[in-house]
């Protein structure tokens, strides 16, 4: 079987190309969404996310900042700081990177996020609202997912879908959004039995597990949709030769990078039996920074009252 290749990093640009249009709309009435990131420490992949979403809001003509805090920072200095984000009128959007360190209490911070400014989706008043099925800001990974399955044409209506994994971020909100589109969804985890036979019931599977290429072809129902959600940085030579052989070009790349990215799904044995397959890297990663793009242009019109605008893609029930 043909494997298509569901290219994240084109629809995304497409989001974004849609978004600057609608940016331009609003610059002629005088507003400029504004972002803030918030940093707590020095763990260097949380500084390359955040300086990448700084980045791309930059490019695409937001407003964007972020707000560095040290490791050492106390629990009421990080809500104090954040409560002044949010009286901020120039910030329309707000994000704590994750994780945080272990003194923090994660929930109490992300409580704090005024949830009209909560371009996460991770307060729980957002939180609840995506539950119930109206959504208004809700997490950018499955919201991106889903965008891409619908500019796909994927029918989701009847279909059966597995998440693996069941995190906050992912996991269930990608679980909701799907529910909400009528499929027929199971949630799978570290404690599900027999895991590649609930796996091989599905149409649309998606992997969001955190494990590099852990799940292999006999976990695939041949012709299924797969999105892989994983991004998990190797170094070990050995393991990147194992998983796309000894003469790859990944291999080769990886010994000149000293790395290689790979996502939770094995990418070589679920070619051929996937009927669709999202790439890592170039599949949801770029979708989740361009979704985090239009939630702050969502959040940004929902605080003026002007509706979700063309871009909103919240998810409703349809
Ligand atoms: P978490 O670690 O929060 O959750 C992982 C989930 O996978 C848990 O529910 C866990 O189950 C489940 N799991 C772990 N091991 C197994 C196993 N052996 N069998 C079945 N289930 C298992 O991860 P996240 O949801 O935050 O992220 C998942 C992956 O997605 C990571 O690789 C992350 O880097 C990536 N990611 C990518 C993004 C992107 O933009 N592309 C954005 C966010 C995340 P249990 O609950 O039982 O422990």
């Amino acid at each position: 079987m043909q494997t298509r290749i569901l290219d994240g990093a084109r629809v995304a640009d497409e989001i974004k190309a849609e978004l600057k249009t609608e940016l331009e709309g609003l610059r002629a009435c005088g507003i400029t969404p504004g972002l803030a990131a918030v940093l707590v420490g020095e763990n260097p992949a949380s500084q390359i996310y955040v300086r990448n979403k700084v980045k791309t809001c930059l490019d695409l003509g937001l407003r964007s900042e972020s707000l560095e805090m040290p490791t050492s920072v106390s629990q009421r200095e990080l809500v104090t700081a954040i409560q002044g984000l949010n009286a901020r009128d120039d910030i329309d959007g707000i994000l704590v990177q994750l994780p945080l360190p272990s003194h923090i209490d994660t929930n109490e911070v992300l409580r704090s996020v005024d949830p009209s400014k909560d371009v996460d989706g991770f307060h729980p008043e957002n939180v609840g609202r995506l539950a119930i099925g109206n959504p208004r800001l809700a997490p950018c990974t499955p919201m991106g997912i889903m965008e891409l399955l619908r500019r796909e044409g994927i029918e989701l209506k009847g279909a059966r879908a597995v998440v693996v994994g069941r995190s906050n971020i992912v996991g269930k909100p990608m679980a909701f959004l799907l529910l909400h589109q009528h499929a027929t969804v199971t949630i799978c985890h570290s404690r599900t039995r027999d895991l590649p036979g609930v796996c091989r019931e599905a149409d649309i599977l998606v992997a969001a597990i955190g494990r590099p290429a852990f799940i292999t072809g006999d976990f695939i129902r041949p012709g299924a949709v797969v999105i892989d959600v994983g991004m998990n940085r190797l170094q070990d030579l050995e393991q990147i030769a194992r998983i796309f052989g000894p003469d790859s070009p990944k291999l080769e790349t990886a010994r000149k990078r000293g790395s290689a990215l790979v996502g939770d799904v094995h990418p070589v044995e679920a070619l051929g039996v996937a009927g669709a397959l999202t790439p890592v890297p170039g599949g949801v990663g770029p979708l989740t920074i361009a979704h985090l793009l239009k939630n702050t242009v969502v959040a940004c019109r929902l605080r003026r009252e002007m509706g979700a605008g063309t871009t909103t893609g919240t998810g409703d029930v349809r």
